[in-house]
C-alpha cells in the first residue's frame, strides 16, 4: 500500500473561474439546439458546457473571459495551433480561388504527391471532409475488393459516427472473467441486422485475431486499426502485434485499414506506419492534415484505390473545398519541411516529465502511454496493453482531477481515454510551467477532496 506525502492546501484559493455567461447561453441554445450543442460531445451539463469566443495557438478563451491551454486542440486538428496566420493565409488564398465546383482543381494533385511521398502507403490518394467520410469510404473500398462484408474492430478502437463502426465493447461493468464483453451499439438508431457484421478482438493478442479470422475469414473483409488508439489513452499495439496481424490479413485475404486519422501527420511525418515500420491497404487521415479545416483522406494500395471508378463510388459535394485544400497544402508542407514535429514530440516529453516528478512526489501510481504529442495519462503503474486494461486503472482519479485542471485554466479532456493533444503553438509561450503549476495544484485538491491516503488504496 503507498502513502502520500501529507497535503495541506487551501482549497478556494484556486477557484477563480466562473461560468456565468456560459451557463446562460446554454439555457438560450437548449431552446433551439438539442443540448445546446452541435456535437454530444461537446455538452458537459447545463452548469459546465463552455462556449468559445476565440483561440489563438494553444489556448481558447470563453465567453466569460477564462483563458485555457487547450490539450483537446478540437480533438486533434490543431497541430500547429489555433488561428496559424501561415494557414490561415493559404486559406484565404483558397477562399479566392471559389470554393467548390463539382470539378476539380490542380492543386488536389500536389497534396496528393505531397502525401505520397509523406506516407509509402498512400500509393493513391482520394480526399473526403471527416475522418468518418474517409473511414467509411476504406471499408466500402476493403468490402469491394474482397466481396466480404463483414469487418474486425479493436475493442477500444473508435472510427466515426457512421453505422456500421457505431459499436463498442462494453466494459464498464464487464469483469474479466465474465469471457469477452458484451458488444453494444453505441447509439440508438443503429440497426441491430448491421452487429452480425462487426467482430472485435482486443488489442495485443494475436491469437485472438488468429482464432477470430480462422473461424470467419469467408465474411470477413477488413480489419479496422489504431495501433495507437487515439480514443482510448493512447493504448498502443506492440510492433510485434502490429507485424502479426499484417500478415494475418494477407494469409486470410483481409484489408488491413490503418485509420490514422488521429496519428496521421502527428506522431511523425509518416504517421505511426513510419514509427512502427509497416504499411497499411489502406489508411486514413483527418484532423492534423488541414490544421482544423475540414479535410480528409483515404489513401492505400494502387490495386484497391483503383476500385475508385471501377465500381465504387466515392466523392461528395464539399470534396476538396479550395479553402480547406489550401489550407491542407500548407499545413502539410509546414508538417513536411520544417522541425514543427519534433517541437511538439519535445513539449509532450517535457509535460509528461514534469508530471512526473509531480506525481512521484507524491506516491501516486502512473504511467503515460503512446507519443508524447498525444500523451494518455493512465493511473497506475503498469501501462495498459488493451481497452480491458483501462478498467484497472484509477479513472475516478482522472475524472476528478481533470474537472480541477478545469478551473485552473487547463483544458484537458473529462473523460480520461482521450489523450493531450499537443500543438506547435504550446511551445511558443509559457504553457508549459502554466500547465505544470496548475497540474500540481489540481493533484494536491483532488487528494484532498477525495481524502485520498493512496490512487489504489
Ligand atoms: N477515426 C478516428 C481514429 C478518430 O479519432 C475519429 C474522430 O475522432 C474519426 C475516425 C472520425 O473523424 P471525424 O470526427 O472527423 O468524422
Amino acid at each position: 500500500m503507498r502513502t502520500y506525502v501529507s497535503v495541506k492546501i487551501t482549497i478556494n484559493k484556486f477557484m477563480s473561474r466562473t461560468l456565468t455567461r456560459s451557463n446562460q447561453h446554454w439555457k438560450k441554445a437548449n431552446r433551439r439546439i438539442p443540448l445546446g450543442v452541435s456535437s454530444n460531445f461537446r455538452y458537459w451539463g447545463e452548469d459546465k458546457t463552455i462556449y468559445v469566443d476565440h483561440g489563438k495557438g494553444g489556448r481558447i478563451t470563453d465567453i466569460d473571459g477564462n483563458e485555457y491551454v487547450d490539450y483537446r486542440m478540437g480533438y486533434g486538428p490543431g497541430i500547429l495551433g489555433y488561428a496559424d496566420s501561415r494557414v490561415d493565409e493559404a486559406a484565404r488564398e483558397g477562399m479566392a480561388t471559389g470554393g467548390v465546383f463539382a470539378l476539380s482543381t490542380e492543386l488536389e494533385f500536389t497534396v496528393a504527391e505531397r502525401i505520397g511521398k509523406m506516407v509509402p502507403a498512400a500509393e493513391l490518394v482520394r480526399f473526403s471532409n471527416s475522418g468518418t467520410e474517409a473511414v467509411m469510404a476504406a471499408l466500402r473500398l476493403a468490402r469491394a475488393f474482397t466481396g466480404k462484408d463483414s469487418y474486425i474492430i479493436v475493442e477500444g478502437g473508435y472510427h466515426g459516427l457512421f453505422d456500421a463502426v457505431l459499436w463498442y465493447a462494453d466494459i464498464e461493468e464487464w469483469r474479466p472473467t465474465a469471457g469477452d464483453p458484451p458488444i453494444e451499439a453505441v447509439s440508438e438508431g443503429i440497426p441491430q441486422i448491421l452487429k452480425k457484421l462487426a467482430h472485435f478482438t482486443p488489442l495485443n493478442d494475436a491469437n485472438y485475431l488468429e482464432d477470430l479470422l480462422k473461424r470467419h475469414h469467408q465474411d470477413i473483409g477488413a480489419f479496422l486499426i489504431e495501433p495507437m488508439m487515439g480514443n482510448c489513452c493512447s493504448i498502443t499495439a506492440d510492433i510485434e502485434y502490429v507485424q502479426a496481424a499484417r500478415k494475418l490479413c494477407e494469409k486470410y485475404n483481409v484489408i488491413m485499414i490503418v485509420d490514422e486519422v488521429k496519428t496521421g501527420f502527428r506522431v511523425a511525418r509518416g504517421g505511426i506506419q513510419e514509427l512502427m515500420g509497416f504499411k497499411a491497404d489502406l489508411c486514413t487521415f483527418a484532423k492534423a492534415v488541414g490544421n482544423g479545416y475540414p479535410i480528409s483522406v483515404v489513401a492505400g494500395r494502387e490495386d484497391i484505390m483503383r476500385k475508385f471508378g471501377d465500381g465504387v463510388v466515392h466523392g461528395g459535394t464539399y470534396t476538396c473545398h479550395s479553402v480547406a485544400l489550401a489550407a491542407a497544402n500548407k499545413t502539410l508542407q509546414i508538417l513536411d519541411e520544417t522541425d514543427a514535429l519534433e517541437t511538439i514530440a519535445d513539449y509532450g516529453t517535457d509535460m509528461q516529465n514534469g508530471m512526473q516528478r509531480i506525481l512521484e512526489a507524491r506516491n501516486i501510481p502512473h504511467s503515460f502511454v503512446g507519443h508524447p504529442s498525444m500523451g494518455g495519462l493512465f493511473f497506475k503503474q503498469t501501462p495498459p496493453t488493451n481497452y480491458r486494461d483501462w478498467l484497472d486503472s484509477d479513472y475516478s482519479f482522472y475524472d476528478a482531477m481533470a474537472a480541477e485542471l478545469h478551473e485552473l485554466g487547463i483544458l484537458c479532456e473529462p473523460d480520461s481515454r482521450e489523450p493531450w493533444f499537443i500543438c506547435q503553438a504550446h511551445a511558443a509561450d509559457d504553457s508549459l510551467s502554466r500547465t505544470l503549476q496548475a497540474f500540481e495544484k489540481a493533484v494536491d485538491i483532488t487528494l484532498s477532496k477525495l481524502n485520498r491516503k493512496a490512487v489504489n488504496a
